[in-house]
């Protein structure tokens, strides 16, 4: 479904209902600056399926016809199995679409590494942490942020606007989302990564879908790295008194 008509838009996730305006190809908040991306064909339905054309962007290429359902299934898979190989006990890892009611061991710290704004449903997924949280829990989040210079400048090229980040946060939205939920702003920082010629590369192939040409040229990159923040957010929340359930 594409967002033609003002009136299918959702709520915005940020929870203020003053509503959004129209910001070029962003329904942005008010009063926080977060956004929806308008270009985006779903914004209820998060998940990947054939429907999804944008999801083939994010695809290698030399899986050719693989049904995107298909793919899912198998990064599942790739992603578990990864994770294993790092040594993580199966035990320890969950399929988000089916999580335990709670945890047998209660959490110190949540981390939500590039991940946060990948999450289908923020609310729900919080509510199911609450229920497995140390009561001083803490939530570490590095995100694209909304609102910040790069977003501002860039538009339709920031590098942060990729189909499967429908909606992006502000720090201000994601204050008051944690506060919300009990959590208190306790740190903000600032989140350098490590970036090379050939990362800025893949990063314009994945959003230009000019795969072809990135071997070819990252034959010629040279191979430096440098530290760098391009428009992203870093901030800890710490959870204060438990809201009501
Ligand atoms: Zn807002």
């Amino acid at each position: 479904m594409k967002h033609n008509s003002l009136e299918s838009i959702p709520a915005l996730l940020c929870g203020h209902a003053e509503g959004g305006y129209r910001d070029g190809y962003r329904w942005r908040c008010r009063i926080c600056s977060s956004f929806w991306d308008l270009d985006s064909n779903v914004i209820q339905n998060y998940h990947y399926d054939d429907s999804y054309p944008q999801a083939r962007r994010h695809l290698n290429v030399d899986i050719g016809e693989l049904k995107i359902s298909s793919l899912r299934r198998w990064l599942k898979h790739l992603n578990r199995d990864h994770a294993i190989r790092l040594g993580v006990p199966s035990e320890r890892i969950f399929d988000g679409n089916n999580l335990p009611e709670r945890l047998s061991e209660s959490i110190d710290l949540w981390i939500f590494q590039d991940s946060f704004e990948h999450l289908p449903k923020h609310a729900d997924f919080v509510n199911w942490m609450l229920r497995s949280s140390a009561p001083a829990a803490g939530v570490l989040v590095v995100a694209p942020q909304a609102g910040s210079f790069s977003e501002r400048m860039l538009g339709r090229v920031w590098p942060h606007k990729l189909p499967d980040h429908l909606f992006h946060w502000s720090k201000q939205g994601l204050v008051s989302f944690f506060e919300t939920r009990g959590f208190k702003l306790s740190a903000e920082f600032n989140p350098l990564k490590t970036i090379s010629l050939q990362v800025v590369l893949a990063h314009i192939a994945h959003k230009t879908g000019l795969y072809n040409l990135q071997g070819p040229i990252e034959r010629w990159l040279p191979t430096i790295s440098f530290p760098f923040n391009f428009g992203e957010q870093g901030m800890l929340f710490k959870l204060g008194a438990l809201p009501p359930q």
